[in-house]
């Protein structure tokens, strides 16, 4: 918390920048913003505990407001927590050591499309929902659906290198991601040019992406659009095991076939998910797979696709499931199934790693997960070529609090200790934040040196987001 000197300073000089009407200092307002989706504070509030609350929170409405805010912030050497959606599974916009959060929701202008390129330019603070319908009356898509596209916004997005649902079509937000406006601790603002490729040096924007707010704050970005796909259809095949569904997953896009969703619900997520609706045998796993574009090709890669899968003794659960999942892929999450009541606590451990090590990973996860008493279920969500993310959800319920935060930590650290040790990368699309911020060096090993010096020479002063990411981590 700032002393009230600090304190008034800066809300008067930061009120002269965006208006006094845009700078609260109310204890409701604090209060709502102390916490976001990361199941571990929710919890905490559920049972009653206080988390930290920002001194105050602020609605810029410009680059150049962005701009002033972080030049009175940096001088007077206050935290700056930026925050988007506020949907964030991480804790990344919790204000742990008060200061300000920043938050961007006024700056939702959609600025241009430019149907030449194909791309949008935007403000960081445009909602996922609103720029999807928008480019869609246009024609386009941004093929980026991930499920909170109705609660976060596209700074958030990428911020934490975001990834929906149907990323193996269409990239993830770095992918789709060609220019970059940021505004850096000092107040600097930084503009990284919109190309679709280049050659002139390290491509900076990629350290901007996913810096979760401790490099910079992102103000505008232009994004790739797509054509709207004229055909999307859906199908559903189970295999016998998860070795057997990652085979017939590796083989489609050998093929060159590359499905928009590609999902493989292990055996108990497929009992969950699926059973009670449709034939599925016990212990199979259910593969769900969309495909995007022209009616001709879809047709043939959904031909293509089904032969693979019948070669590898796939059994053909048609369209039903799959586009069940599609048309219900919010269900779980409005109002959340996650939060249940008293000590019990959910949480998600999305990891990445290569084909060669990713079975292992998930059954050494599983393993080590369950050893701490989780009850875990997984699919395999985002599938490439080269390899892809797992998605393992997991319950505990404890006698009390204490129990429940030690539990929960204890899972989290076999999860990951598991995940490193058999070669694969703590997260996929969620990030870093709190959750991960104390396995980041491991994760990183030397280049995690890299990062942090780069945090020194960026933001001296440690003003953007300490604490988060392993970064900037105070006494
Ligand atoms: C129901 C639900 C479903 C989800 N599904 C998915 C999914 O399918 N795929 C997926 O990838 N994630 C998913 N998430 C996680 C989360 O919503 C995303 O990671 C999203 O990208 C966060 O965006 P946000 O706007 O809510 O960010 P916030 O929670 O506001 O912020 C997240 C982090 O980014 C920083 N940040 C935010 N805006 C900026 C900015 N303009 N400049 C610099 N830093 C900034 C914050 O400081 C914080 O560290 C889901 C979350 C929920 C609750």
């Amino acid at each position: 918390m700032l002393d009230e000197k600090t304190k008034a300073e800066a809300v008067r000089r930061i009120s002269e920048v965006v208006g006094p009407e845009h700078v609260t200092v109310h204890e409701t307002d604090r209060v709502l913003n102390a916490h976001d989706a990361w199941p571990l504070s929710e919890a905490k509030i559920r049972a009653g505990e206080i988390l930290p609350l920002a001194d105050m929170v602020v609605f810029p409405n410009s680059t150049e407001e962005v701009s002033e805010v972080l030049k009175i912030a940096n001088d007077l050497r206050i935290p700056v927590v930026p925050v988007g959606g506020g949907a964030g599974t991480c804790g990344g916009t919790l204000p742990i050591y008060g200061g300000i959060q920043l938050d961007l929701k006024r700056m939702n202008r959609i600025i241009y499309i430019d149907d030449d390129s194909m791309t949008v330019r935007v403000q960081a603070g445009v909602v996922g929902i609103d720029l999807e319908e928008a480019v869609n009356k246009r024609g386009y898509t941004t093929g980026h659906t991930p499920t909170s596209l109705r609660a976060s916004n596209v700074g958030g997005f990428i911020a934490t290198r975001s990834g929906g649902s149907m990323s193996s079509l269409y990239g993830k937000i770095e992918d789709m991601t060609l220019g970059l406006q940021v505004v850096l601790a000092d107040g600097s603002i930084v503009e990284c040019k919109a190309v679709p490729r280049h050659s002139v040096g390290p491509d900076l924007k990629q350290l901007f992406i996913g810096s979760e707010g401790t490099l910079c704050v992102i103000t505008e970005a232009t994004l790739k659009l797509f054509p709207l796909p004229e055909e999307r259809r859906f199908r559903t095949i189970a295999f016998r095991d998860v070795h057997t569904g990652l085979e017939a997953i590796r083989h489609i896009f050998h093929r060159g076939v590359f499905p928009s969703v590609v999902r493989l619900y292990d055996p108990e997520d497929a009992a969950m998910s699926f059973s009670t609706r449709f034939p599925i045998d016990e212990g199979n796993c259910v593969l769900l797979l969309a495909f995007d574009g022209t009616v001709e090709q879809v047709r043939l890669d959904e031909q293509m696709t089904v032969e693979i899968c019948m070669g590898l003794d796939g059994k053909d659960l048609g369209q039903d499931p799959a586009r069940y999942w599609w048309e219900h892929r919010y269900d779980m999450y409005y109002p959340t199934k996650f939060t249940t009541a008293g000590y019990s606590i959910g949480d998600t451990i999305d990891i990445v790693a290569t084909y060669d090590r990713l079975e292992r990973v998930y059954y050494a996860m599983k393993e080590a997960m369950e050893a701490e008493g989780a009850f875990v279920l997984s699919h395999f969500s985002h599938m490439y070529p080269n390899g892809g993310s797992i998605y393992m959800i997991f319950f505990t319920s404890q006698p009390d609090a204490e129990s429940a935060w030690t539990t929960y930590r204890r899972i989290w650290d076999a999860g990951i200790k598991a995940c490193l040790r058999e070669g694969g990368t703590m997260s996929h699309q969620h990030g870093i934040g709190l959750t991960r911020s104390t396995y980041t060096a491991d994760e990183l090993g030397s280049s995690f040196e890299v990062l942090r010096r780069i945090k020194e020479v960026l933001d001296p002063n440690g003003i953007l987001n300490p604490g988060k990411m392993g970064l900037g981590v105070r006494e």
